[in-house]
């Protein structure tokens, strides 16, 4: 049964068709057998694919079903919550630096593959901006774009002025401006990636879903609705959706549910004035918004789900109308048409972690809503490790027990309903420290 249906998100309507694939039917052979059709499955394969290692992927439902096909586009070549200083000291003098350099260099893999493969996805990489709605943001801001900055990268710190005309809003301090982010349509590039994937020579049987992993002899049989692969590695990217085809393996992580929302195409004039350079934004808000503009010119943002916030169609819309009018005062009434929801694999670190349940058995997890890149490029690194060219050792992120998350249950109860309003509170709180008067949303 689909949990959550794909069809009532923007990007259904307007992504580029996915190509022609079939569920699995009788037993198959292949070098890796890779469990889940998303950014970090359909990389694994392509990454596979174009080695010459058979890759043959299962996927439930359909490429792109899962978060892939349905997020909020933003394609970010930072850390959601972390400095690159905070993501060394939580891994350490190895793993941390090696993740940082693959989170750093990601924006700019994702949009080289859509060139290499003319994916058809909306994909621009005009640069993002990380805007600041408090001096206290704006200053901590400095030392991150400092980071960036010493890892080669040409980000720089807008003032007031610039973060106005870049955004098209009066609303921030300042921010910061990473030229390597962008943003795409989300279920076109999963598509363009599975396109990618069977162009290399990867195969990929959607409507299957995995029922169980068996050891057969020194190889593993991933046992599925129509039939098996047997494979001597298995790679297991199944996300927030991880049912119990492996035991704990959902555990491992709490899920939230986040939604988008999106607007009718805005007029011409409302376009030419909000985000006009086709950047997309991210600010640094404990309740974080973000907006961008789509193809057609339908400005897309969203949130966590806070009690009915993301749940009540009506509620929401009107709640978001609120937030988006005091953001961008021009855009009057758009109609919104657009609600879809998601779910998020948390992890408390907000780091994604590689497990390994057994020997030759893989899995990436707990990418924490920042995935666009990251899934892509830690499902290239686990194609090196799966076709054998890149050693366990040099991995970005080393292979660890999957044990359950403790409290994971609170965590999902607790976080959107207790830690929602907090944040909100915090928010507000931060805007009259800094002298302003916090809106009445
Ligand atoms: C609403 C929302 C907004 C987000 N916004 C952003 C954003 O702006 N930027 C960003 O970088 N990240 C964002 N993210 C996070 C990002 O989308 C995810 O981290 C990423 O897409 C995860 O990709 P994945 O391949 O690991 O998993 P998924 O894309 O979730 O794919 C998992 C797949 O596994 C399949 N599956 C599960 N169980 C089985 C089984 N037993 N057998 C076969 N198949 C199975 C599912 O059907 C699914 O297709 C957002 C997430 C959500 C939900």
């Amino acid at each position: 049964m689909k949990t959550l249906p794909l069809e009532r998100s923007l990007w259904y309507d307007t992504a580029a068709p996915a190509p022609e694939t079939h569920p699995l039917a009788g037993a198959v052979a292949a070098d890796v057998a890779v469990i889940g059709g998303g950014y970090t499955g359909l990389s694994t394969a392509l990454h596979l694919a174009k080695r010459g290692v058979k890759a043959v992927v299962l996927e439930a439902e359909e490429a792109g079903y899962g978060a892939s096909g349905r997020n909020a586009s933003h394609c970010s070549p930072t850390f959601l919550h972390h400095t690159p200083e905070e993501v060394v000291a939580q891994w350490g003098p190895i793993y941390g630096p090696r993740m940082v350099r693959l989170q750093a260099d990601a924006a700019n893999l994702v949009f080289g593959l859509i060139k290499e493969y003319g994916i058809d996805c909306e994909a621009v990489q005009n640069g993002l901006i990380y805007p600041a709605h408090t001096k206290a943001a704006l200053k901590a801001q400095e030392s991150v774009c400092a980071s960036y900055a010493a890892l080669g990268k040409a980000v720089r710190m807008l003032d007031k002025g610039e973060a106005a005309a870049l955004i098209g809003s009066d609303r921030y301090v300042g921010g910061w401006f990473h030229p390597e982010g962008g943003h795409l349509n989300p279920l076109g590039y999963a598509r363009g990636l599975a396109r990618a994937a069977l162009k290399e020579g990867a195969v990929i049987h959607t409507g299957t879903r995995v029922r169980r992993v068996v050891p057969d002899g020194v190889q593993w049989r991933v046992e599925a609705q129509g039939g098996s692969v047997t494979a001597d590695k298995v790679v297991i990217g199944t996300n927030a959706f991880t049912g119990d085809f492996w035991p704990d393996l959902g555990k491992t992580f709490f899920r939230l549910t986040a939604f988008n929302v999106a607007t009718e195409p805005l007029t011409e004039n409302v376009r030419r004035s909000v985000l006009p350079g086709n950047n997309n934004l991210i600010d640094a808000r404990k309740d974080t918004q973000y907006y961008k503009l789509d193809k057609d010119g339908r400005l897309v943002t969203g949130s966590v789900v806070n009690w009915s916030r993301g749940l009540d169609q009506e509620r929401t819309f009107e709640l978001i109308q609120r937030r988006v009018r005091h953001m961008f005062p021009q855009i009057g009434e758009p109609k919104w048409r657009w609600l879809w929801h998601g779910y998020v694999d948390m992890v408390p670190e907000m780091i994604p972690k590689f497990f390994r349940p057994a020997p030759g058995v893989v899995a990436a997890l707990g990418f924490s809503g920042r995935g666009v890149p990251t899934c892509t490029a830690l499902g290239k690194s686990l194609a090196g490790w799966a076709a054998g060219d890149i050693a366990e050792a040099d991995l970005p992120l080393p292979f660890l027990d999957p044990k359950p998350l403790f409290g994971r249950r609170i965590l999902s109860f607790m976080t959107p309903t207790v830690a929602g309003p907090l944040y909100r509170w915090q928010d507000r709180h931060a805007l009259r420290r800094d002298g302003q008067a916090p809106p009445k949303l």
